[in-house]
């Protein structure tokens, strides 16, 4: 099993995707990064699916990054008795601080600070604002509302304000014991939802301590005004299109995400498109035309990854959205306007030696028509640097610690493979001309280029650069 593509792929895992047969096919298909996410499902759920992942990791010899989406302070109704209702057009609908099920003419809202803030003729946008409420009537208790825009409304969706400012912490304790939780079990990235200001990150990894990694999700319009300094606090973005485009208008959005994806490429780190991709996939088995586009674009700007959320946790056809994304994929990385936007978007290097032996290494992987370039890495800080080059032979992160290869699973173009650790330079180089061979990155008489530091052990020191021909 090796992969023919750099983007990557994260699916989220959900009703839809929670036995062990389910997720190794979804690993099969192209699935590179699991998302669990904790606004939805027990710990036990998390905890099994977890489980489940690891164990085929083991079986199929092939990391595999898990990543625990933590729900901050994201507003959200409670559940219905049947799970969903429908709101027509017209209807009124109350939501209230009752903790019971609700119904088709009622649902609970446990945030006070709505009723607090609402007033008449404010509207109420639920379900990423596929669902529009306007208010009728307000207490400090329930809001009546009349619905604006139908449809399908489940348990737990989530609520917007636009405009209105709700005085919210970044994380909630719920948000603690679900961090806590995840860390316990070894989840590899942790993701922190709608962070506003670099205090938020910093928070986080005060109580994250070097345990995981951190995601940062874009989803608050505040979070752009502080760019820059988020994004390098961050050791990878997620651009979450359902909140930001909730909360500013959707023609915003485009430009800010190829914004996002672009000053991500610049500092090195892992950007991750997400939400809507293919969503029509949820009941139907092929996608817009406009949602292939949609991905497609994310693509041409090389994002590291692409991400599938309702299409797999709660979709009818999981396998055929991770199948379409790969193909679309495929697809777009064999276009040579592809290539020619990848050479055309070439950072400048910043003045490290790892920067410098990264460089050099596609460059004379080009050169010399090498195969492959082999990354030997502790902590994958240089197989980042490689994939910020964005080379057009394929990535090799070659790592003695289990935690780096999932982790990079996110990286554009990297590969990870976990072996035991080499003490001499030597013994690296015979690894990774067996590594290349036995993983189908390279055959006999083919060059391969190789990065490591030396001497061996000591983490973030890549110093040599070595061009080998597979025997
Ligand atoms: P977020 O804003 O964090 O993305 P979301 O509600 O949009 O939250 P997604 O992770 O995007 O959630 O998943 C899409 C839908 O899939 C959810 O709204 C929910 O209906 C369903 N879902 C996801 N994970 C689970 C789960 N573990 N258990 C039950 N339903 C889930
Ligand atoms: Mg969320
Ligand atoms: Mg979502």
């Amino acid at each position: 099993m090796r992969r023919y593509r750099n983007t990557k792929i994260v699916a989220t895992l959900g009703p839809s995707s929670r036995t062990k047969r389910q997720i190794r096919s979804m690993i099969k298909a192209g699935v590179d990064v699991f998302r669990l996410n904790f606004s939805h499902g027990s710990h036990e759920d998390h905890r099994s699916r977890f489980n489940a992942i690891r164990q085929l990791e083991k079986e199929l010899d092939w990391p595999v990054a898990i990543m625990a989406d933590l729900q901050g302070p994201k507003l959200r109704i409670g559940v219905f008795e049947n799970d969903e209702i429908e709101l027509n057009v017209g209807s009124s609908f109350v939501l209230d601080l009752e903790e019971a099920a609700g119904s088709g003419r009622r649902v609970q809202l446990p945030h006070q600070e709505i009723f607090d803030a609402a007033v008449v003729g404010m509207d109420l946008l639920l379900d990423d604002g596929k669902i529009r409420l306007r208010v009728q009537n307000a207490t400090e208790s329930s809001i009546e509302t009349k619905v604006i825009t139908g449809g399908t409304l489940s348990n737990r969706k989530g609520v917007n304000v636009p405009g209105v400012t709700l005085g919210l912490s970044s994380l909630s304790e719920k948000d603690r014991g679900d961090l806590e939780f995840a860390l316990s079990l070894g989840f590899d990235w942790i993701a922190l939802s709608f962070v506003q200001r670099p205090k938020d990150v910093a928070e986080a990894r005060e109580l994250i301590n070097g345990r995981a990694s951190v995601l940062i999700k874009l989803e608050k319009p505040a979070a752009i005004e502080h760019l820059d300094e988020l994004v390098k606090m961050s050791d990878a973005v997620m651009v979450a299109r359902g909140d930001l485009g909730v909360e500013l208008p959707p023609e915003k959005v485009p430009g800010i995400q190829k914004r996002i994806v672009k000053l991500c490429r610049h500092w090195g780190k892992p950007v991750v498109v997400a939400t809507q991709m293919l969503d029509s996939m949820v009941h139907a088995p092929a996608p817009t035309r406009a949602e292939a586009s949609d991905v497609a674009t994310a693509v041409y700007d090389s994002a590291d990854a692409v991400m599938l959320s309702a299409e797999t946790a709660a979709g009818e056809f999981p396998l055929e959205s991770v199948d379409m994304m790969n193909r679309i994929i495929l697809e777009v990385e064999g276009d040579e306007a592809h290539q020619v936007l990848i050479e055309e978007s070439q950072e400048t290097p910043e003045p490290t030696v790892s920067d410098a032996i990264t460089l050099a290494a596609r460059q004379v992987a080009q050169t010399v028509s090498a195969s492959c370039i082999i990354t030997y890495t502790t902590s994958g800080s240089t197989t980042l640097r490689a994939a910020r080059e964005r080379p057009s032979v394929p990535i090799l992160c070659v790592t003695s610690s289990i935690a780096t290869a999932r982790r990079l699973g996110m990286a554009w173009g990297v590969h990870s493979v976990h072996i035991d650790e080499e003490e001499r330079f030597s013994a690296v180089v015979k690894r990774a001309l067996d590594v290349s061979k036995s993983q189908g990155f390279a055959e006999q008489g083919d060059q391969i280029v190789i990065t490591a530091g030396v001497p061996m052990g000591k983490p973030g020191s890549t110093n040599v650069l070595r061009i080998e021909r597979v025997p």
